[in-house]
């Protein structure tokens, strides 16, 4: 079985790949920021340990400051400018792969949903997974993870 996973942006500057186990979790992210961010109304993410993923090209990130106080950076292709990845600049040891990104993303199950309070009519968060109304402060437990790496 193949667990190796790969992506890339519109124009093929940035690509990266990983393994599938070791991805932590996704979600969607109905947050306004990643509205804006995406021009939808939602953002699919993937959350992986940078360490484990392997990635080539140059990325650029534009920063924004999150509703929690931590800063979200988010990178995109500044040739064709597809949002590739984002973090939070306070743990830069996970990564949020931007699902849509992927080569094949057929596999992704979706754990979560954030943000729900700032979804629209048009986009409903999906009810059968669990939801967050605004940030999970999944960001403590994470830290809790890192630790047991
Ligand atoms: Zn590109
Ligand atoms: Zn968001």
């Amino acid at each position: 079985m193949n667990n190796n996973q790969t992506g890339k942006c519109q124009c093929g500057l940035i690509s990266y790949s990983f393994n599938k186990e070791k991805v932590i979790s996704s979600h969607h992210c109905h947050c306004k920021d990643c509205q804006r961010a995406t021009g939808s109304g939602k953002a699919t993410i993937i959350f992986i340990p940078k360490k484990h993923v392997d990635l080539n090209g140059e990325i650029k990130y534009f920063e924004s400051k999150g509703t929690s106080g931590t800063h979200v950076r988010r990178g995109f292709c500044s040739n064709c400018g597809s949002g590739i990845l984002s973090y939070a600049k306070e743990i830069p040891h996970i990564l949020y792969v931007k699902a849509g990104t992927l080569n094949d993303s057929s596999w992704l199950k979706i754990d979560s949903n954030f943000f729900t309070k700032s979804a629209n009519e048009w986009n409903r968060p999906d009810e059968t997974i669990k939801c967050f109304e605004g940030n999970p402060s999944i960001i403590s437990g994470i830290k809790t993870l890192l630790k047991s790496f």
